[in-house]
């Protein structure tokens, strides 16, 4: 199925050329965020990634700076001139973090939240939205459809991994998910291979793969220090893991004639 082409700011078209999103995990201070950003922005990443809010299975984890990244935020994407997509974990934080965001989150744990859902089809800011680790791809476009029917047309999905009987790695990352959307839905679909796997060292295999079975991005996790990472630092790549994947993309995407979207 053609699909549809979903624009970030006045440039970007995610569906089109092939997009990088990378960024840490958390938000975790203007040094932590700058670096990062600094560093990726140099490989030829489209998007920052950071989260802000973060949905922690364990109530003691780090639950991200929250408000507090705002100004964090703000200051590194106009900085370094790229685009920011971070999560939005509760209808609440949108008018705040519209000012923030240039692409909405939503994150596995809120694929059935459709209130959530609702109140992002009510608003002009693209979404991305995860795959719930146990939704079936069907739920997924109907999650994907509550904000496409509310008006805002702007979605772009993200396989990030499911729950199987597999507990070698975290996730299961299903490869098919990307090859089924591109054959029957027009939302464009992303990668995030780093919760996908939960292992830093099987992050650019998958990566690589999702590229081959199609996908129109990726989303990837990055920490200058992964060993002292607040939240997900066992599926981080450092800067130089990110370089090596980042170099080895042309030749993934080249399969299917495509190629990294220009900056
Ligand atoms: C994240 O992107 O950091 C995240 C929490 O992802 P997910 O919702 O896929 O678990
Ligand atoms: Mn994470």
């Amino acid at each position: 199925m053609k699909t549809k082409t979903v624009k970030i700011g006045s440039h970007l078209e995610i569906g089109k050329d092939f997009v990088v999103m990378a960024g840490p995990c958390s938000i975790e201070s203007l040094e932590q965020f700058e670096n990062t950003a600094k560093c990726v922005s140099s490989l030829g990443v489209h998007m920052l990634r950071g989260g802000m809010f973060k949905l922690r299975t364990n109530p003691e984890s780090f639950q991200g700076l929250g408000k507090d990244a705002y100004n964090i935020a703000k200051q590194v994407k106009n900085s370094i001139g790229l685009p920011f997509i971070s999560e939005v974990t509760d209808p609440r934080q949108i008018a705040d973090m519209y000012e923030v965001v240039d692409m909405f989150q939503v994150g596995s744990r809120n694929m059935h939240n459709y209130v959530l859902l609702k109140e992002l089809g009510s608003i002009d800011k693209p979404v991305l939205l995860k795959r719930g680790f146990s939704g079936l791809i069907k739920e997924w476009l109907l999650s994907a459809d509550y904000i496409a029917n509310g008006g805002n047309e702007n979605v772009v999905l993200c396989e990030r991994g499911i729950r199987t009987f597999e507990t070698a790695t975290r996730n299961t990352f299903d490869i098919n998910a990307i090859a089924y959307i591109k054959e029957n839905s027009s939302f464009p679909i992303i990668a995030d291979p780093s919760h996908g796997v939960g292992k830093t060292s099987l992050v650019a295999p998958i990566a690589l793969a999702a590229a081959v079975a199609g996908a129109d991005g990726l989303i990837v996790e990055i920490h200058p220090e992964p060993e002292k990472a607040l939240s997900d630092g066992y599926q981080a790549l450092d800067f130089a893991q990110f370089e090596e994947l980042m170099m080895k993309l042309p030749q993934a995407l080249a399969v299917n004639d495509r190629t990294l979207a220009k900056l």
